[in-house]
């Protein structure tokens, strides 16, 4: 899952794209509104955390220009103290959710985690594909209760493939999902781990589809 933060406080900004990155997501980072507008109004996010008070363009009016041309990525705003309008305005431009600063790091993962599920289509935090289940909390994985031993791009490749069960995942989509903008992309590396993630979770679990790309199913739900 790749999401973009924006942020004007160098500190502030530093310790989220950490705490994120801690978490599993691949990071872009923006210290502007002009940054900001320009990387979401380009690159593919699962979810975006957006400052309000940015130099150059506000964030307010970065989330209106965002909707305006067609951007659907969750929001979590983040807003002062004591700046109940500035929320008003904000979920009026767009926005899905919002923390006040100071905040707790957990709450703001909790609430991500949320954001990006819900907008898969998911309710709880724990995803089912038949017997295997993706805690997307936990970053971990398991079939039939087994805990798989997977490596943090393999996890990545699974979750997002797993928030989009069913669906037809393109290589080039997976590829702007699992890195960062600053990531030198192969999109050859993703059949690689497609290759090692099968082979840990059973081969016909992520079905090709030829010139298309991949989809993750519930082998057990193809038989009947
Ligand atoms: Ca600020």
């Amino acid at each position: 899952m790749r999401l973009l933060v924006v942020e004007d406080d160098p500190d502030l900004n530093r310790q989220l794209v950490l705490a994120l990155e801690d978490a599993g997501y691949v990071i872009d980072k923006a210290f502007d509104g002009e940054e900001g507008l320009f990387l979401g109004e380009t690159e593919p996010y699962d979810a975006v955390v957006l400052d309000l008070g940015l130099p150059e363009i506000d964030g307010v009016t970065v989330l209106e220009r965002w909707r305006r041309s067609g951007k659907v990525f969750p929001v979590l705003i983040l807003t002062a103290r004591d700046r109940w309008s500035e929320k008003v305005a904000g979920f009026d431009a767009g926005a899905d959710d919002y923390l006040t600063k100071p905040f707790h790091t957990e709450e703001l993962l909790a609430r991500l985690r949320a954001l990006v599920r819900r907008a898969a289509g998911h309710v709880t935090s724990t995803i089912e594909i038949g017997d295997l289940s993706v805690d997307t909390k936990g970053a971990r994985a398991f079939i039939n209760g087994s805990p798989l031993k997977l490596t943090s791009h393999e996890f990545r490749i699974l979750s997002y493939l797993s928030h989009h069960v069913d669906r037809v995942i393109s290589r080039s989509e997976l590829t702007e999902h699992i890195y960062d903008q600053d990531f030198d992309r192969d999109s050859n590396t993703i059949e690689v781990f497609i290759g090692r993630l099968r082979k840990k979770i059973g081969t016909n679990r992520i079905a090709t589809v030829r010139g298309l790309g991949y989809r993750l199913c519930d082998p057990a739900s193809l038989d009947t």
